[in-house]
């Protein structure tokens, strides 16, 4: 029997809109007349070379990338990018600052410190990561080869809401779950890196926006498949790129343009988003973990202060089809993702059950 979809506040993997679903479904065992699956066809074909190339121009266009800068699809996730962004570009001076905002930036400042003198630009740990510091709080080396932050902290809440002004140090910044999710101006960055599973496409596809000059400065060690110039270089086909998950890519732009592009995606966000606050604000029962000037449009952290009665919150949920609402191991509680991809109605359906989880356990 079919179950119908559930509202899937998952932290990543997470939803992906039902449109690109639907139509990767129609094009799945003939895509266009070709007779065979997108999953089928060579990396190196016409056919195919047509689907990557349109991705990729697509993303120029919504994310207006300026022509200095090259589109690369990669694999290994975020994660590996918390080493590839160091063998590239701390070679120049040796030095890098990072800004430790969170879980992911925890991980990519202790990765960096394999390859060279990584300094602590400004940490919110003192705080369980509820806040951003701004610009005042950051300690920036004039010697660092590049600056790193991660925009939007997936495991606790926090986005930041400025770019941080760095005079000549390039900017990395790890965009990974709020990426697409508003404009950006790309300019402003050296790197721009993120895996696809939360914002653009299933799990398994990494994005790199690179500034052109900052690569060709990788140590010799570095393997091939590390080098952002010989990805440049090949085109992103140095080896086999993960074809499907860049069609995929390819189809969720597509939405996001029917649906007013980056500034359209930011209005609906940033609805969506308010419905929830508004809901923790007024409550009695609820507490946010962010603070208010630091508050994720992406994903909603929030606890009722007693264990037993989150595990309750989420158990009753999940029965009434919220699922994946519990909270990171790291900060316990409730964290409810809602990537572009969630409707307003599952947002303004979760309000809902909140008021009257509230009115019946106060
Ligand atoms: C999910 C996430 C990661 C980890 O991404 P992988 O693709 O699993 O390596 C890193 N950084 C941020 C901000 C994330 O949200």
């Amino acid at each position: 029997m079919e179950k119908t979809r559930i509202y899937n506040f998952a932290a990543g993997p997470s939803m992906l809109p039902l449109e690109v679903l639907e139509r990767a479904s129609s094009e799945m065992t003939n895509y266009k007349g070709s007779g065979m699956s997108v999953m089928e066809m060579s990396h190196r074909s016409k056919i195919y070379d047509s689907i990557f190339q349109d991705a990729k121009e697509k993303l120029k266009k919504i994310l207006q990338v300026p022509d200095e800068y090259k589109i690369l699809f990669l694999q290994g996730g975020a994660t590996l990018q918390f080493a590839m962004v160091p063998m590239n570009l701390i070679p120049k001076t040796g030095r890098a600052d990072y800004a430790v905002t969170g879980n992911f930036s925890e991980n990519a400042f202790k990765e960096a410190k394999k390859y060279g003198e990584i300094r602590l630009a400004a940490t919110s740990a003192d705080k369980k990561h509820s806040y951003i510091p701004p610009q005042s709080q950051l300690a920036l080396d004039a010697e660092a080869s590049y600056f790193h932050y991660t925009a939007n902290n997936t495991v606790y809440g926090t986005e930041w809401k400025y770019v941080p002004e760095t005079g000549n140090i390039p900017i990395v910044c790890d965009m990974s779950s709020n990426i697409l999710s508003k404009p950006v101006d790309v300019s402003k960055y050296g790197v721009i890196y993120a895996g696809a599973q939360k914002n653009m496409a299933p799990a398994g596809l990494t994005l790199v926006i690179i500034r052109e000059d900052l690569a060709g400065h990788a140590f010799p060690y570095t393997p091939v498949m590390l080098d952002y110039a010989a990805m440049i270089k090949g085109d992103s086909m140095y080896n086999t790129p993960p074809c499907y998950n860049i069609y995929i890519l390819g189809l969720v732009l597509d939405w996001i343009e029917s649906m007013g592009g980056l500034a359209g995606m930011k209005a609906h966000n940033e609805a969506k988003a308010a419905v929830l606050y508004d809901v923790l604000d007024h409550s009695k029962l609820f507490i946010p973990h962010a603070e208010s000037e630091a508050r994720s449009l992406m994903n909603v952290t929030f606890r009722t202060g007693r264990e037993e009665l989150d595990e309750k919150f989420v158990k009753e949920a999940t029965a009434k089809g919220f699922s994946n609402l519990k909270g990171h191991r790291a900060t316990g509680g409730m964290r409810a993702s809602i990537y572009n991809a969630m409707p307003m109605e599952g947002v303004r359906a979760l309000a809902e059950f909140m008021k009257a989880f509230e009115q019946s356990n106060s």
